[in-house]
Parts: C-alpha cells; sequence; structure tokens
C-alpha cells in the first residue's frame, strides 16, 4: 500500500501577489482584492535590477496581468461570492515543500 499526501490550495485563498528580488531580496505584497498596478513592477523599488521586464525587451508583463485578471475573475466563484453557484470545487495541487519554501 502506498499513502499519498495531497497539498490543495483553494483560489480563495490566495490573498496577495508577492514579489521578491532575486538580487536584493527585497518584497513587494500587494492585496488582491486591490487594484495592482502590474507596470509598477517592471524593476525593484529597492535596487532598480528589472524585474518583470528585460531591459533588452522580453516581459512577462502581460502574463502577470493575465494571470492576476484571472484569479480575480476565479476567487468568487470559490467561495460563494459568485452570481451562480459552481457545482465543482476548483483547487491547485501544490508541492509539499512549498509550504516550507525548500526546493
Ligand atoms: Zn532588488
Amino acid at each position: 500500500m502506498t499513502l499519498q499526501t495531497k497539498y490543495l490550495l483553494e483560489l480563495s485563498d490566495i490573498l496577495a501577489l508577492r514579489v521578491e528580488c532575486t538580487y536584493c531580496k527585497a518584497t513587494v505584497s500587494l492585496s488582491m482584492d486591490r487594484d495592482i498596478e502590474v507596470k509598477k513592477l517592471r524593476c525593484c523599488p529597492n535596487c532598480s535590477h528589472p524585474w518583470t521586464t528585460h531591459p533588452q525587451g522580453p516581459t512577462i508583463e502581460v502574463g502577470v496581468e493575465e494571470l492576476i485578471r484571472a484569479l480575480k475573475k476565479m476567487i468568487p466563484y470559490t467561495n460563494n461570492q459568485a452570481a451562480f453557484p459552481i457545482e465543482c470545487s476548483l483547487t491547485l495541487e501544490i508541492k509539499a515543500d512549498a509550504l516550507t519554501g525548500e526546493d
């Protein structure tokens, strides 16, 4: 017999988008129930290291905006605040070591 432990994250448990600078370790936590200006995340407010937009052009800015928009759209469906109930539960399965911050 094999036992497995699954770690599930309900979308309604997501409180904020957290960004950590890989260079200086500064963090910014942006509440999901407020407007989030993704353009302000182009570089670290502490050391100015590029965050969402690389100086040579590549950017994840649109992807971050889409992620935030999708989460904000779906969270009401998972905590019974939507206009109509859904007949399933939506959760994200996460790695156990994600809970401890280990890789
Ligand atoms: Zn930084």
